[in-house]
């Protein structure tokens, strides 16, 4: 990604949300031994999924290479950027969005720590069962994305057995809107769940 670029992402996002050179902290380019590998071009870290989208919509049209990163506990180095490439990062999309008890659903951005998911719903007296020695690390978006199973697989189901819909952003920018509150929906094939969950972020956002 060139300079020019760069400086549109910071335009489209703000500027705090893109890091280059020494700004760029050896925790976004190390393996799970702590080892530096290579230093990405830049991290972007959007607060929205309209960022996420001009971002992505960008990287399209410049033939930038992206790598999604989440909490980083994977075991098969799927969020470790090269050198040309540039880390969309998912930290500062956090936040449990919705706990709707009646219909035992919550609704959490991708970047939200599993642990924390854990704990709203259980402040509402109920349980979110997937569960993983590094829940206080890993993201939702993570989880999903690689597919999950965890400690309480065999009761419960993998994470695809846990998800009811996914708000995505494609490559090239488009929002598909996925995003169900409710079980019972029988509209349609259900491509954009199931094609998503477990695509380790080669598909989308
Ligand atoms: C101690 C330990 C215990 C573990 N236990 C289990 C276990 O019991 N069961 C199990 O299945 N796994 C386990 N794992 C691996 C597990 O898959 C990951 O820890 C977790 O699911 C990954 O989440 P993360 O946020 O850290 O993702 P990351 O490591 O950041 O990313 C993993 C992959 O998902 C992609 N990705 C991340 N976020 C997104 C997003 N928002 N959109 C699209 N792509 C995205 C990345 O590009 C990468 O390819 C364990 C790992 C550790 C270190």
């Amino acid at each position: 990604m060139s300079h020019g670029s760069i400086n549109r992402v910071r335009e489209v996002l703000d500027s705090s949300s893109v890091l280059t050179g020494a700004a760029i902290d050896e925790r976004y380019y190390h393996d799970l031994a702590g080892k530096a590998l290579a230093k990405p071009r830049a991290v972007v870290r959007p607060r929205t999924t309209e960022q996420v989208s001009d971002f992505l919509r960008l990287c399209h049209h410049e033939k930038v290479s992206v790598t999604t990163q989440g909490g980083m506990t994977g075991l098969v180095r799927g969020a470790l950027p090269n050198a040309k490439e540039v880390v969309l990062s998912t930290e500062r999309m956090n936040a449990v969005e919705e706990v709707n008890t009646s219909a035992g659903v919550a609704i959490a951005q991708a970047g939200a720590p599993l642990q924390r998911i854990q704990e709203r719903v259980e402040q509402e007296g109920h349980t979110f069962p997937l569960d993983l020695a590094e829940r206080g690390s890993c993201t939702i978006g993570g989880n999903i994305s690689t597919n999950a199973g965890g400690n309480r697989v065999i009761r419960y189901g993998m994470t695809r057995d846990l998800i009811l819909g996914l708000e995505v952003v494609t490559a090239d920018g488009t929002v598909l809107h996925g995003l169900r509150k409710y079980l019972k929906s029988n509209t349609g094939i259900d491509l954009k769940q199931q094609l998503f969950i477990g695509s380790e972020g080669i598909l989308g956002w």
